[in-house]
């Protein structure tokens, strides 16, 4: 079968794939002994974004499906960017995704003195070599596309003054940027990744696992695919960026392999999504800029910013199988995943009534002392959440958009002289609006039908609105952020030549400082998720104080965000 078909096949199913399809033709001609052996390889140089989830879903889940195992291993190649704390979220991350290495955790720093060998025994095969050209002629040297690259002078070096120039950069004697160790492949190769790349450089710094015993350290291209190899990875799978230095990792495989045996090395299109960024360096320009408040910042595209934010891993799990792997590239818009987590939220999110802009309403017929404990539903889609109790009190707020004095006329809700529906409690009848000074509206006066007890009819008769609402004396004082998109513009990293901190949204941050919530929400622990009727998902933030809570708004309940944008 094409692969065009292939990747038709997969927009309409739902598990299979044309990776899939490869794993099953390999398995099927009995290649590697029956065994799928997968890896996730992130660079612990930044915390994993929503990109990275289609890759852990794609490593782990084509393991799972045929039986194999997937390894975590940290390619640890570069110790001036990588750092401890990010291997450390890159791990929770994955396991919040739902996802487990077992036993197999590596890092590509475990090999470092196999690397080593290897690059000897190259040396000592007359393929590797020492240059010692200051870097911006070297790769002046490597030509372009189209122009073959010119040989180094130091490319005929014998394998003796190799040997101990390696031995001598390894033993620190010389200072960074002094010469590298480079294969010897091929000058004039139409693949510019094979005209004699570099294996080793000199790097005075200090590593997180292996500290300071090296001071040279393998390129990622020397490292990659022998890591692969010595961890017994049957099918490599990576972005398409990758495709093209494939033929480089299968060259060092083959000067390394003695049986048949190769990790085969299979390339799938990026995920990127509309009004988001994802390259790790401008995420860490963001952070280090203070930009926004971290890397779990609720507006950051990183695992753990969504999780802040409210996102589930079953939301983002369906947002990668509904995107599917393809080879195409292209954008997908980020309203699928917000679709995503309303999916998942409505099915399981604890409703409860939280007023965002509270307006005073005093219902001057109820008892002055009276609380009482009306039933509310926990989930209408799912019975099995029961109901709770929520107070009623002679004062309640309810949102300040929810009254017009002078409504159009399409306005159902609030307004002097209308009725309508308090949810789970009493029809209310507006008969008053007190304004202060400044002539701003500071409470209502209401009238309600005791009943109407529930928020039932008493006789048929009709209102237009239901209204939530939170007692003025029985609640919890609460904060409340509302985000909104990060970027203001559909691909911000389109334009090279803009500045992306330019393209940032102004309002993607709203702070609500006195909003008021129903008691039950008194126990929440960080990140369990609400719905608020009428108002969106939230989430408690780990900010949170006994004082005062503090929510951050996951979505709204409906895109909102395309009607603005006349979408
Ligand atoms: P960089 O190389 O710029 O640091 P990276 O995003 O490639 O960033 P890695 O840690 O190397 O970061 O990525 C680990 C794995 O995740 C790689 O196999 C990579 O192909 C995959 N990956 C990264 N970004 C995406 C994305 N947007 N969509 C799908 N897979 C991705
Ligand atoms: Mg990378």
């Amino acid at each position: 079968m094409s692969e065009k078909n292939t990747e038709n096949k997969t927009a309409v199913s739902k598990t299979r794939n044309f990776i899939h399809e490869i794993v099953e033709n390999d398995l099927a001609e009995g290649k590697n002994g029956g065994r799928v052996h997968t890896r996730f390889p992130p660079e612990p140089n930044g915390y994993l974004h929503i990109g990275h989830a289609k890759a852990i879903c794609l490593d782990f889940g084509t393991a799972e499906k045929f039986g194999g195992k997937c390894n975590l291993r940290f390619d640890d190649t570069n110790p001036s960017k990588e750092d401890q704390e990010y291997v450390d979220s890159i791990m929770e991350d994955i396991k919040w995704l739902g996802f487990d290495w077992e036993d197999r955790l590596y890092y590509a720093s475990d090999f470092f003195d196999r690397l080593y060998e290897f690059a000897v025994k190259l040396i000592k095969e007359g393929k590797a070599y020492i240059d010692e050209q200051p870097a911006d002629l070297i790769s002046q040297q490597r030509g372009t596309p189209t122009r073959p690259g010119t040989e180094s002078p130091y490319r005929n070096r014998p394998v003796e003054e190799n040997l101990d120039m390696f031995e001598r950069m390894k033993a620190g004697e010389f200072p960074n940027g002094h010469c590298v160790l480079r294969a010897k492949i091929d000058m004039a190769s139409p693949n510019m990744h094979m005209r004699d790349p570099l294996m080793y450089r000199i790097m005075h710094a200090e590593h997180h696992r292996t500290g300071n015993k090296w001071c040279i350290y393998p390129m990622y291209d020397y490292a990659h695919g022998q890591c692969d190899y010595f961890e017994g990875i049957t099918h490599s799978l990576c972005t398409l960026e990758f495709e093209i230095h494939r033929p480089l990792y299968n060259w060092f495989v083959d000067q390394l392999a003695d049986s048949d045996y190769r990790p085969r090395q299979i390339e799938f299109s990026r995920l990127n999504l509309s009004y988001t960024m994802m390259s790790k360096r401008k995420l860490l320009q963001l952070v280090e800029e203070k930009l926004v408040s971290g890397w779990d910042d609720p507006r950051m595209p990183t695992l753990s910013g969504l999780r802040r934010r409210g996102f589930t891993p079953a939301s983002i799990r369906a947002l990668v199988e509904k995107v599917g792997i393809t080879k195409t590239e292209g954008m997908v818009d980020v309203a699928l995943l917000e679709h995503a987590v309303r999916e998942d939220l409505n099915k399981t999110a604890q409703r409860v009534m939280g007023v965002l802009n509270p307006l005073k309403v005093v219902i001057t017929n109820y008892p002055e002392t009276q609380v009482e404990m009306l039933e509310a539903v926990n989930n209408p889609e799912d019975e099995s959440a029961g109901t709770r109790e929520v107070p009623f009190t002679r004062e309640i707020y309810i949102e300040r958009d929810d009254f017009m004095e002078d409504p159009p006329r399409k306005f159902f809700r609030l307004s002097p002289g209308k009725e309508v529906r308090l949810r789970y409690a009493y029809f209310v009848t507006c008969t008053d609006v007190v304004t202060d000074e400044n002539g701003e509206i500071s409470e209502l006066h209401c009238t309600y039908d005791p009943e109407s007890r529930g928020g039932n009819s008493p006789d048929g008769r009709k209102v237009k609105a239901t209204l939530h609402w939170v007692s003025a004396t029985e609640n919890v004082e609460a904060k409340v952020r509302l985000y909104d998109r990060l970027f203001s513009v559909e691909d911000p990293s389109g334009d090279k030549e803009v500045d992306f901190r330019e393209l940032l949204n102004p309002d993607s941050l709203n702070v609500l400082d006195k909003c008021y919530v129903e008691p039950f929400v008194k126990n929440a622990k960080p990140l369990d998720n609400f719905q608020f009727e009428r108002m969106g998902y939230f989430n408690l933030d780990k900010e949170s104080g006994d004082s005062k809570l503090v929510f951050n708004r996951t979505v709204t309940l409906r895109d909102n965000w395309s009607k603005h944008k006349g979408k």
